[in-house]
Parts: structure tokens; sequence; C-alpha cells
């Protein structure tokens, strides 16, 4: 009998806090589609204790099977450890498609308080950490302990006004090119 929604097996090994095999354990939305491009993904970060981790995870990952969060979560496991970082803890990394879509970052936080999370989660864009931007610093939304609503960071005001003009600049330039082909003679009849 195959049911899409019982954990497998292998989910069953896969906790998190006892993983030995890789660094992250993956949930993905029902409805997800593997094959979408996302240039500008981005996602909440929660760092639950060890001896808190394989619960926690079981929240994020059956909401996120349930489709109530973003398109993809994922959890570090026991062996996934960097220099200088917490040993102690593991980041739980709850994705959305887009960082600029100030709605849908703000309904997946309040969707993490609905499930009961009320500690510190930063939010950071794909491409910081691409580009190996960690700690504090580098987060771009913060929502306090419990909180459910965000502090935008002065430099990510910035870029969002940055991304705003860039699209109007686009959108004007598109307008201006439908324009001019409406304004060509019409061909002589
Ligand atoms: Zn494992």
């Amino acid at each position: 009998m195959t049911c899409k929604n019982a954990p497998t097996e292998q989910q069953t090994l896969h906790s998190p806090a006892t993983c030995m095999h890789e660094p992250w354990v993956w949930a993905d939305h029902p409805h997800d589609d593997p094959d979408c491009e996302r240039l500008w993904s981005g996602k909440w970060l929660w760092f639950p204790p060890l001896r808190l981790l394989d619960d926690s995870w079981n929240t994020i990952r059956t909401a996120t099977h349930d489709g109530v969060l973003g398109y993809r979560s994922k959890a570090a496991t026991l062996i996934n450890t960097r220099p200088g970082s917490d040993d102690t803890r593991r980041p739980i990394c709850i994705y959305t498609n887009d960082w600029r879509d100030l709605e849908d970052v703000k309904r997946v936080l309040n969707a993490l308080r609905d499930l009961g999370n009320v500690d510190v989660l930063l939010y950071k864009t794909d491409s910081e950490t691409r580009r190996q931007r960690y700690g504090q610093g580098a987060s771009t939304y913060k929502a306090l302990p419990g909180r459910r609503s965000m502090t935008v960071p002065r430099r990510t005001t910035l870029l969002l006004e940055h991304h705003h003009t860039a699209r109007q600049h686009a959108r004007k330039a598109a307008e201006q090119r439908k324009r001019l082909r409406t304004k060509a003679p019409a061909p002589a009849t």
C-alpha cells in the first residue's frame, strides 16, 4: 500500500537530531514544482536547541506537507556543524518563493506563530547565503520573540526600493515599446 502522506521509512530514519547520513533533511510543499526557477527565494531561520530539534522539525515538516508554509523546508542534522556556530542548536529553514513579496513573507511568519513558535526568527535571502553571509547582520528581516510583525533593516528597505525602481523602469520601457508599435504607420491598404 502506498500513501503519499504517510511518513516513509526513510523519513522516520532521518530524525535530524540523530541523523549521521547527510547534512539536511527536507520537506516539500505538496504541489511544489521542483523545476521552478526561483531567483528571489529566501527563508525564515529558526534555531531550536538539539533536544527540541526533532519535535520542532516534526511540526515544520507536517505543516510544509500540509501546504501552510512555503514551497520547501529543511532541518540541519547532527553532523551539520560549522566552525564558530553554536553547536548546541541546529537551523531549520522555512523557504518562501520571493523575499521581495512582503505579504507572503509575513504570511509564513504568521503561520509559524500559529504553530506555536515563539522564538526569534531571522529571514535571509538565498543570494546572501550563496555569498556566504552568515550571522545576524546578514538577515533581511527579523521577528522578535513571539512577535507577528517583522523589523526591516535599513539596508533591506534600500534594496526593496532598488527592486521597485528597477521594476518600474522595466514597466515604463515596455509601455514605451508598446506605444511606439501602436504609433507605427498602418500598412497601406
Ligand atoms: Zn539520516
